[in-house]
């Protein structure tokens, strides 16, 4: 269950998440992409943080709006949009419910609308979908975290930057099912 308390505290675990791990995000999407998956999320996570402190929203609809607002304007990058988008539906969603799991699936399917992708690609949503389904069935530990993200070595990319290397990008973890975990992590550790 959402509330605006255990939402703020996500999104600036979340921040901190990628700014610790920063320089490992865009160290992973050097050979499969452009090596700025760091950097693009840092930065929109700093806006996000931002514009939370200066208008200190007082619904979890307000919270999630002004987050999606802050990724899709700050970040260049492919993730910008998609984690914005994720924010922005799940913005929608909570407008009549703030149990978890119809929120976290309204994100899960903006990605998939807004990255015309699925699961399977080697993208964010195969740490998003895996979660996803954990929740769902009671059960998100760190394992299923770590374990979704270990996986997607394995997978050949179809869709991003990664789908340019396509073959070439298996053994290789996708630089956005990382930050994904770091943003489900922090919902666990803030207790939503
Ligand atoms: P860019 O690729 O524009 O440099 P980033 O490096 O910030 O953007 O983000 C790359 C990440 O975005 C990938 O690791 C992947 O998880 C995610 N991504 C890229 N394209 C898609 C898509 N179509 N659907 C879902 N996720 C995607
Ligand atoms: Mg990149
Ligand atoms: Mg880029």
């Amino acid at each position: 269950m959402f509330t605006v308390e255990n939402l703020k505290q996500t999104l600036q675990l979340f921040k901190e998440k990628i700014d610790k791990n920063k320089d490992y995000l865009s160290e992973l999407d050097t050979p499969i992409g452009d090596g700025d998956h760091g950097n693009n999320m840092a930065r929109g996570m700093d806006a996000v943080s931002e514009s939370l402190q200066s208008k200190d929203p007082e619904t979890i609809q307000d919270v999630f709006k002004l987050t999606a607002m802050a990724l899709i304007s700050k970040v260049g990058g492919a993730s910008g949009p998609l984690y914005g988008t994720a924010m922005m539906e799940m913005a929608k969603a909570s407008a009549t419910t703030s149990d978890a799991l119809p929120i976290l699936e309204a994100g899960l399917a903006g990605i998939e609308k807004r990255g015309n992708s699925q699961p399977g690609e080697k993208t964010m949503l195969d740490e998003w979908a895996p979660a996803i389904k954990a929740i769902k069935t009671g059960k998100l530990t760190d394992a299923v975290l770590e374990e979704a993200v270990e996986s997607t070595k394995e997978i050949a990319a179809t869709k991003g930057r990664a789908s340019y290397v396509g073959e070439r990008s298996i053994g290789h973890i996708d630089p956005g099912a990382m930050s994904s975990m770091y943003f489900f992590q922090s919902l666990m550790e803030a207790g939503v």
